[in-house]
């Protein structure tokens, strides 16, 4: 799949555009003024594999806290770019603690909120000074729910003189585009670099989001944040981010993508990265985690067995990541296989690097394990879970491992 073309624009160590690879990000939803909870937060987003994080600068206690959570993240040997999200105050902010502006790897601007265009009003340049004075990059980042105002009103205006005007969707979806673009042409001449600039149009409707990003991409060669704004809950917010991003990574569009999930009370916030994570890889785009392909099983199978072995697996496999991710380079491509019965399990798991069939009703109790096409082993009786955990350690460990070779599989049983 052919990436868009777009100026690639650096955050801290971070790439994003062009052939840089997609990149992951969060928000943490800490406040930020807790220097303590915040540290934590990020901590816990880059340790799921959030490439850069971002928290809400919205009063002066937040601005004062961002280069102790800078510096305390540093100490834990966290190297996360932080980004900084303004809104209504983000130019008295910006100018009244140089240390935060200099601390943040981005600004996040809404042009909808920092009154641009106004004759009385320079927020959104003094904001862009700032970034020209610390060389930071910036994303415009517009949404429908705080659309710059006057514009919206001085294109419907317009639309409502034509002969034919047009409904009143498209005039706001170009309003969007407009408020973006018009924006990133502002900072640009208030002396922003072009690879200075992201932007970002979010809306909540899936298919609003694809035609505001399609529209976005036609237009410029700035790098895309892709995200659905308030994409939900739990599976709604899972399904909606999928069907909203897929179509557009599929055409080579966006460059850095945020899921945007609402937690549950007391909820884990890493599940937008790693659901971030599981779109893209999903879709081939990139490789985070090794996955397990798992049967839905079916009345061949009565017990649950198969779903907890896959389940067991998918566990020890996260566990595992954060060492082998350094110890065993590729290993995020391993592809497993759990299947309920012998129907389907053996081809499923002649496509998978390691699979194991399990045994489904009324079939002898063995379970049939292949590696990279060929069977290896049958496993039986109470041990099946161990053995088939020192298969895939052994197997990770000869593949992936620096001084193996690929044939160096060991034997079990
Ligand atoms: S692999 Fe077997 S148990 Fe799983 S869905 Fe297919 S037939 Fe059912």
């Amino acid at each position: 799949m052919q990436r868009r073309k777009t100026h690639t624009v650096k955050i801290g160590k971070v790439r994003v555009g062009s052939d840089a690879p997609v990149v992951v990000q969060s928000m943490t939803n800490t406040d930020t003024a807790d220097v303590a909870s915040t540290i934590q937060q990020v901590a816990a987003l880059a340790t799921a594999g959030s490439e850069l994080v971002r928290v809400t600068v919205n009063n002066d206690e937040a601005a004062k806290a961002v280069p102790a959570i800078v510096e305390g993240l540093d100490k834990l040997g966290i190297d996360v770019p932080i980004v900084g999200d303004f809104h209504y105050n983000g130019h008295q902010l910006l100018k009244k603690y140089p240390e935060c502006a200099r601390a943040l790897a981005k600004y996040r601007i809404n042009p909808g909120n920092v009154s641009i265009g106004r004759k009385d009003d320079d927020n959104f340049r003094t904001m862009i000074e700032c970034a020209v004075e610390n060389q930071k990059p910036v994303r415009i980042g517009v949404n429908w729910g705080s659309l710059d105002q006057a514009l919206l009103t001085r294109m419907m205006d317009e639309n409502s003189k034509l002969s034919n005007p047009l409904p009143a969707r498209d005039v706001m979806m170009e309003a969007m585009c407009r408020s973006a673009l018009d924006s990133a042409a502002a900072a640009e001449q208030y002396g922003l670099r072009s690879d200075q600039i992201i932007i970002s149009g979010k809306v909540s409707g899936v298919l609003d989001l694809i035609d505001v990003y399609q529209m976005l991409a036609a237009r410029c060669e700035y790098p895309l944040h892709l995200g659905l704004t308030e994409a939900g809950m739990g599976m709604k917010g899972i399904v909606a981010s999928t069907a909203g991003l897929a179509p557009l990574l599929l055409q080579g569009i966006g460059d850095t993508i945020r899921v945007s999930l609402t937690p549950k009370p007391g909820g884990d916030r890493t599940e937008e990265v790693l659901t971030a994570q599981q779109i893209l890889q999903s879709l081939g785009i990139r490789s985070f985690t090794p996955q397990v392909t798992a049967c839905p099983g079916c009345g061949r199978t009565t017990s649950t067995f198969f779903q907890e072995l896959a389940q067991q697996i998918q566990d020890y496999l996260r566990e595992s990541m954060p060492v082998w991710r350094a110890q065993y380079p590729g290993v995020e491509e391993l592809k497993l296989a759990v299947m309920g019965c012998v129907v389907n399990g053996p081809g499923e798991s002649k496509h998978a690097n390691i699979g194991i069939s399990l045994p489904g009703t009324f079939e002898e109790p063995k379970a049939p394990v292949y590696v990279d096409g060929r069977l290896l082993t049958t496993l039986r009786g109470d041990t099946i879970v161990s053995d088939f955990q020192k298969i895939l350690d052994d197997y990770v460990k000869n593949r992936y491992g620096s001084s193996q070779s690929e044939a160096e599989l060991v034997e079990v049983h």
